[in-house]
């Protein structure tokens, strides 16, 4: 009870906040329990101050472990101004000199700084191990924890190491790990290589019920990007491009048709950059388009739509992306191109990686084309990715995505879902959904004469559908949690006990068929 007090009173003090918001008093209790603590949330969802303000009322310093040399800074600006004091919040990385860095120690060992922003890189040298051997650590928290997994969007060799630095310094040191990446796959990592399976895991939910989920065929995008933008003129969006060629030309044919738009890639000076995107900020300019290197930290409440000209590599990533429309609970309008070459022109992208992370890569576009194709609520398919259970009938953000909107007609397939879930099994639950599909259309691939499946008697059992009936069906069956991935092995699929179950006792099934986004391609082209 005193600490409820204490901790809202220090909130008010600090921040100048009436209440908490979503977990943050429950994550804080936990931190300041000395409890390893996992906080999973979305981008805005308040996770900053869920180790500053512990930080700044428990006895030694916090280290706060941030890949973004760039952000640092403003995380360190920021606290400084809560409190009105240089010394009590510092960051540690490649970018100080010999002298400032001495500064920095000096506060540190004066017991005067509570919050330590590292860089990876820097508390992995030997020489600062020592010293933070030397002071008092409260804990250490790890932010964007998601860079240890291979699994994440950005996959940093160096945090892996991180477990091993704490160790170093202290194995008792309460750890606090915190992303916004969501997948059960990235948290199982994350929990593992920090050795913190008993971390107490608060997991806030990651609907966002005011964004608006589209997905179009990628036939004369230009004209319907300069359409849309047209019909919503004057308000704030971001175009996603994945070459910077195709950046500039999308906000050169923009600025021909009169949209005040700029384009933003990693290419250009970061004096440039730095001052497009306060155009943006300022409402100097309505359109920014941009490669993936805009976004991280801009806070925009207003943006008012997200497109992607091109599918992102990942769902994550798109998520991601897509989370900058409509910070402020308006209007977020999230339209994606779609077109399956542009899945094979990423999938050739990755041919001179390692093996082991072309699958991975493969893996997670095989689950945006899923995500494109399917004609299901795209929320319930992208909140199923994260875990996440969603109630199409009754959840928040009912009727937010095209598929629900004009909801395509179902089929009953209880008969097929058996046969099905039972060709999984035939296959001894060892090969991905294609494999499966390709036994029960009859397919001689090369993998399944490897395997002899083309000499088995359940060998094309499900001819009288094609493939796109078959993969609709593997995908709903997954949501509907009758199979699962086994992640592991990069997606081979497995009967789930309810999909036994099923076998036992089929029951009504309605299927929905996806779309044939390549059959509307050929039907405009034949307009
Ligand atoms: P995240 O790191 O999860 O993306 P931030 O820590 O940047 O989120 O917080 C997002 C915004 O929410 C910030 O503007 C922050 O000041 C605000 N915020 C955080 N906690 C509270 C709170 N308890 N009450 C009001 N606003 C809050």
């Amino acid at each position: 009870m005193t600490q409820d007090f204490n901790l809202k009173s220090a909130l008010k003090q600090y921040f100048g906040f009436d209440s908490f918001k979503g977990d943050q008093e429950e994550i804080i209790n936990s931190v300041l329990n000395n409890n390893d603590t996992f906080v999973i949330m979305p981008t805005g969802g308040g996770k900053s101050l869920t180790y500053q303000l512990p930080a700044l009322i428990t006895e030694g310093t916090a280290i706060v472990i941030s890949p973004l040399i760039a952000l640092m800074k403003n995380q360190v600006d920021s606290i400084r101004g809560f409190v009105d004091d240089d010394s009590v919040a510092h960051f540690m990385n490649s970018s100080l000199n010999k002298g400032e860095l001495n500064r920095v120690k000096q506060d540190l060992r004066d017991e005067k700084t509570k919050i330590l922003y590292v860089a990876p890189e820097s508390l992995t040298k030997q020489e600062n191990i020592e010293f933070f051997k030397s002071i008092k650590i409260s804990f250490v928290a790890v932010d964007e924890a998601h860079c240890i997994s291979e699994w994440g969007h950005d996959f940093r060799p160096e945090y892996r190491r991180i477990k091993e630095m704490i160790s170093g310094i202290d194995d008792r040191i309460p750890v606090m790990a915190l992303t916004a990446t969501a997948t059960p796959k990235v948290q199982l990592d994350i929990q593992k290589n920090l050795g913190m399976s008993d971390a107490n895991v608060f997991k806030a939910s990651f609907n966002r019920p005011n964004l608006f989920y589209e997905v179009r065929p990628k036939i004369q995008a230009e004209k319907q990007i300069i359409k849309f933008i047209k019909e919503n003129e004057g308000k704030s969006g971001i175009i996603y491009c994945l070459s910077r060629k195709k950046v500039e030309q999308i906000a050169e044919l923009l600025q021909v048709n009169g949209v005040k738009a700029l384009a933003y890639h990693a290419g250009m000076e970061a004096a440039k950059r730095a001052k497009y995107q306060d155009m943006f900020l300022m409402e100097e300019v309505d359109v920014i388009v941009a490669t993936i290197a805009f976004g991280m930290g801009i806070d925009k409440p207003d943006v008012r739509f997200v497109m992607h000209y091109d599918m992102p590599k990942s769902l994550e990533g798109y998520y991601q992306e897509t989370g900058r429309a409509g910070r402020d609970g308006g209007e977020g309008v999230c339209l994606a191109f779609y077109d399956y070459k542009d899945i094979e022109k990423l999938e050739k992208f990755t041919t001179n990686k390692p093996v082991a992370e072309q699958e991975i890569a493969r893996a997670l576009l095989n689950e945006v084309v899923a995500y494109a194709e399917t004609a299901m609520s795209r929320r319930k398919f992208l909140l199923h990715y994260f875990g996440e259970e969603w109630d199409e009938e009754n959840g928040e953000g009912k009727n937010m995505d095209d598929n629900m909107v004009n909801p395509k007609e179902k089929v009953e397939a209880k008969d097929e879902i058996k046969l099905f879930l039972e060709t999984v099994i035939n296959v001894k639950e060892q090969f991905k959904p294609k494999h499966v599909v390709d036994v029960l259309i009859g397919k001689q691939s090369a993998e399944v004469k490897s395997n002899k499946h083309h000499t088995a008697s359940f060998f094309g059992s499900g001819k009288d559908h094609d493939r796109k009936y078959w993969m609709a069906a593997v995908r709903q069956s997954l949501v509907a949690g009758l199979i699962g991935k086994n992640i592991e092995q990069y997606g081979t699929i497995f009967v789930t006990d309810e999909g036994k179950e099923f076998i036992k006792n089929p029951k009504s099934f309605m299927l929905i068929k996806d779309h044939d986004y390549d059959q509307m391609a050929e039907d405009a082209n034949a307009i």
